[in-house]
């Protein structure tokens, strides 16, 4: 069928319609992608081999956006999505792509920046590492509670429905609506059973839901964090503190889960949900969960930052120090350090380890983890990467022969950049959540050092979220 283009309504500037066009791949950030008269055309929502109707919400010299009014064929490539709150949640977008497919997406977009941004000599570049579970690999959920839940369509066309009080996550873009949530399948249960148990629980007991509009109510969120170890950890947080019903409440819970190793909650009545900044308050077990990697332990307190599928941080992490390939004598940098997990996985393999990160509180928990797993080689710096690395510092701490970078979606600061070219380690390892920006920063180093080695790994299935590790060595001039 011919891409048929359709003039809707009769304002001048209303933009078309386009009919039957075929989606031809996917491209970064997770958009299908069309191309219709020599133009691109960006489409959330569909897959590779889909025929459909897209109106045009945007439209510049070299793309078009838009979004699919109606499907008129399906790609043989789609598959049933697992969850049935699949199309309204934020979360688990690539649920009509078989995991194979994902994976050959996501191996794509990296081979796609380094391509056309970072436009540099490229070595083979490795099959990306998939997780060996592609659902309930998360080890955290936040939940948010709310007096005015979203309605689905079918619930729009009953008038009258009962209950407006709902317990799931954020509808994308709109920090008010919460979509109820029945089943999630990114973590393992306990999860759905404690947060249906809990929204029960609250309507028995005529426990009132926070609405974020207003600032009022009673049960605002629910954190819960597991560990392969076995351990679990609940954090219930209330927008009042009222004594009795919070009691109440956490020996309900307590009875009803007893395989709940941590309970803790806290009183928040700030505007925003972090709990960062907040006390946490002990109910039951310990105040902490421990999650173990080979020989080392982890202490995961309530604030602590921990990647969140940890059979894939694993992975990661293993990439990252086989292409260190440390023999012990190494001064070691680890940049963008968070709680210091890469650093501590790689102290017993370097002469020390210096670990740079910007959070205060997981500079503490690096140090507590160091410490408990006896490694007397780390030094943990809190600070901005691009304020603490100078000359003082490498004077202080001793020049690094290696250093691991594992920056947010940005990327690396130009700054940086310039103190890496000039510190001139021998290598560099480079862990980015982004290959967009990792791209940009290679070409920034590319006059120095040289990209040697690739590994795309996968640490969120169902999502087209993509994490690469490369390996860069100084070029001898
Ligand atoms: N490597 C760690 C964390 C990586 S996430 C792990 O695997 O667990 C990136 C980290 O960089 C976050 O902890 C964030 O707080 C920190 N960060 C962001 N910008 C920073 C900056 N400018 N200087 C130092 N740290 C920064």
């Amino acid at each position: 069928m011919p891409a048929k283009i359709i003039q809707v309504g009769r304002k001048k500037n209303k933009l078309p319609l386009l009919e039957n066009i075929k989606i031809e791949n996917i491209a970064a950030e997770g958009k299908a992608l069309a191309r219709v008269n020599e133009r691109v055309l960006f489409v959330p929502m569909a897959v590779p081999g889909d025929i459909v109707d897209v109106q045009i919400s945007k439209k510049k010299n070299s793309f078009m956006e838009g979004y699919v009014k109606t499907y008129k064929e399906l790609s043989s490539m789609r598959i049933k999505p697992k969850c049935k709150h699949f199309g309204t949640c934020g979360g688990c977008k690539w649920q009509m792509l078989p995991y194979k497919n994902q994976l050959e997406f996501k191996q794509q977009q990296v081979i796609d920046a380094l391509q056309r941004i970072a436009k540099v000599e490229l070595p083979e570049i490795c099959p990306i590492i998939g997780s060996e579970n592609d659902y309930y690999y998360r080890n955290k959920l936040e939940y948010t509670f709310s007096n005015k839940r979203w309605f689905t369509e079918e619930e729009m066309n009953e008038p009258d429905v009962e209950n407006t009080a709902g317990v799931g996550f954020h509808i994308p873009k709109m920090f008010d609506k919460i979509l109820d949530i029945t089943e999630c399948h990114l973590q393992a249960e306990p999860t759905n059973a404690i947060r249906n148990w809990l929204r029960t629980y609250a309507l028995n007991n005529k426990l009132s839901f926070y609405n974020v509009r207003m600032h009022e109510g009673f049960l605002r969120n629910l954190i819960i964090r597991n560990t392969s170890t076995g351990e679990l950890m609940v954090i219930m947080i209330f927008g009042k503190n009222e004594h009795d019903q919070i009691q109440n409440l956490l020996h309900q819970m307590q009875a009803n889960f007893p395989q709940i190793t941590s309970l803790l909650y806290v009183i928040n009545q700030k505007k925003n949900d972090t709990i960062n900044d907040l006390e946490v308050l002990h109910f039951a077990g310990k105040n902490h969960i421990m999650e173990k990697m080979e020989e080392l332990n982890y202490k995961i307190g309530p604030k602590s930052f921990y990647q969140t599928n940890s059979a894939q941080a694993y992975q990661l992490y293993s990439v990252a120090r086989e292409f260190a390939a440390l023999t012990g004598k190494e001064i070691v940098y680890d940049l963008y350090s968070g709680t210091g997990t890469i650093a501590n996985f790689v102290a017993h393999k370097a002469k020390k380890v210096i670990g740079v990160e910007f959070i205060p509180e997981a500079i503490e928990d690096a140090k507590e983890n160091a410490l408990l797993n006896e490694l007397g080689n780390t030094i943990f710096i809190a600070g901005d990467t691009k304020d603490v690395l100078n000359q003082d510092f490498f004077d202080t701490n001793g020049n690094p022969d290696v250093i691991i970078l594992d920056p947010p979606r940005a990327g690396l600061h130009t700054d940086v950049i310039k103190m890496l070219i000039w510190a001139a380690p021998q290598k560099i390892v480079y862990v980015s959540c982004n290959p967009a920006t990792q791209a940009r920063d290679i070409a920034l180093l590319n006059e120095n050092y040289k990209l040697i080695k690739v590994q795309p790994v996968d640490m969120f299935p169902q999502t087209h979220h993509v994490e690469n590790v490369v390996l860069l060595e100084k070029r001898e001039n």
